[in-house]
């Protein structure tokens, strides 16, 4: 018989109110721990009867602005303050986390091309399982916080899937303006930089029919203070509007401006290993044929760099952060205004 129930388990009831931090235990058999198992903290605060919303951050472990903006919110939020639940999954694929690292060492999966997983799989794609088959069918939203990590820097955004309906789409355009990032999506094409697809979180929530946004809050796997107070507004304007927190205090929502990805001919990947020098920020207006950087061939120190330029118009969404490039690294990407 093939299992499809989570191995995964934790003594967390989720249907009991009150405040309740617990770990998600994920049997881990190993040299060192034949019984062991990999603990992923969880917190659920609930009371009365009302929407659930799961939030999730370090999907990716070397993103830090949503796992702060998370074990803040954990912290602060009294089940006095909300009619409803909100589970909070700060770490969600806690050995990437505790590796500083976007993969998880153990199995170097990634988990948000792990969807929707698997109940006998790797550590990695047992999550992914859990978090499909047990935490999104439980909830009535889910917002899973990501940055760009070590090899990107990211405009701050937020971004959804198109719906399945139209009221579906209009239902998830209206939270993007309640999360009010200074830039929306709408990813309808692949996901998760070009190659995620149906293996992301987002493309399983909607699958489930969960609305689900998902974010971009800053890169470089530093911490951008903008990004985390982006999230920290953003989800409480997001509990307030679904009615899990009506009276919480929090920021007026700022507008939102809704963009499209350029399409891959306007993205710039490395055509030789060097030092990249960028000549553009984040979230910089380019026009097409302006300098978007330089090489410089570091085995060669007398050799003119090679100089990289825009091939179309847009605004930088996001950059390489690293400066050491490898042949095929992408470099930027562009966006365009769009209108919903
Ligand atoms: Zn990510």
């Amino acid at each position: 018989m093939i299992a499809s129930q989570s191995r995964i388990w934790t003594p967390l009831d989720f249907e009991r109110d009150g405040k309740f931090v617990d770990y998600l235990r994920l049997p881990h058999s190993t040299d060192r721990s034949a019984y062991g198992c990999i603990q992923i903290p969880i917190v659920c605060i609930k009371n009365a009867i009302g929407p659930t919303a799961l939030l999730i951050a370090g999907n990716h472990g070397d993103e830090y602005e949503g796992q702060i903006a998370l074990m803040n919110l954990a912290r602060r939020l009294t089940p006095r303050e909300i009619s409803g639940r909100v589970i909070v999954l700060p770490s969600a694929n806690f050995p990437a986390v505790k590796a500083a690292r976007r993969v998880s060492p153990v199995d170097a999966g990634n988990l948000n091309r792990s969807f929707p997983g698997s109940a006998t799989g790797t550590p990695t794609e047992m999550i992914a399982h859990y978090i499909s088959t047990v935490l999104l069918p439980m909830s009535d939203i889910a917002i899973d916080l990501h940055s760009g990590g070590l090899s990107l820097d990211y405009v701050r955004c937020a971004i959804i899937r198109p719906g399945r309906t139209s009221e579906e789409h209009q239902e998830l355009l209206e939270l993007l303006r309640v999360f009010g990032a200074p830039i929306s999506f709408v990813d309808s094409s692949q996901g998760g930089g070009g190659g995620g697809g149906a293996t992301t979180l987002n493309a399983v929530a909607r699958s489930l029919g969960v609305p689900t946004i998902t974010t971009e809050l800053g890169g470089g796997a530093t911490v951008s203070p903008a990004g985390v107070q982006l999230a920290e507004h953003g989800i409480t304007r997001v509990l307030k509007h679904i009615g899990i927190a009506p009276n919480l205090a929090g920021e007026e929502r700022a507008g939102t401006e809704f963009m499209d990805y350029a399409g891959r001919d306007s993205s710039i990947y490395a055509d030789a290993d060097g030092i990249f020098e960028p000549a553009a920020l984040v979230g910089q207006e380019v026009f097409e044929g302006d300098l978007a950087g330089r090489l410089y061939y570091i085995d060669d120190p007398t050799r003119e760099p090679m100089e990289l330029r825009f091939r179309k118009s847009g605004r930088v969404e996001c950059r390489r952060f690293p400066s050491l490039t490898a042949r095929g690294d992408c470099l930027y990407t562009l966006m365009l205004p769009t209108v919903v």
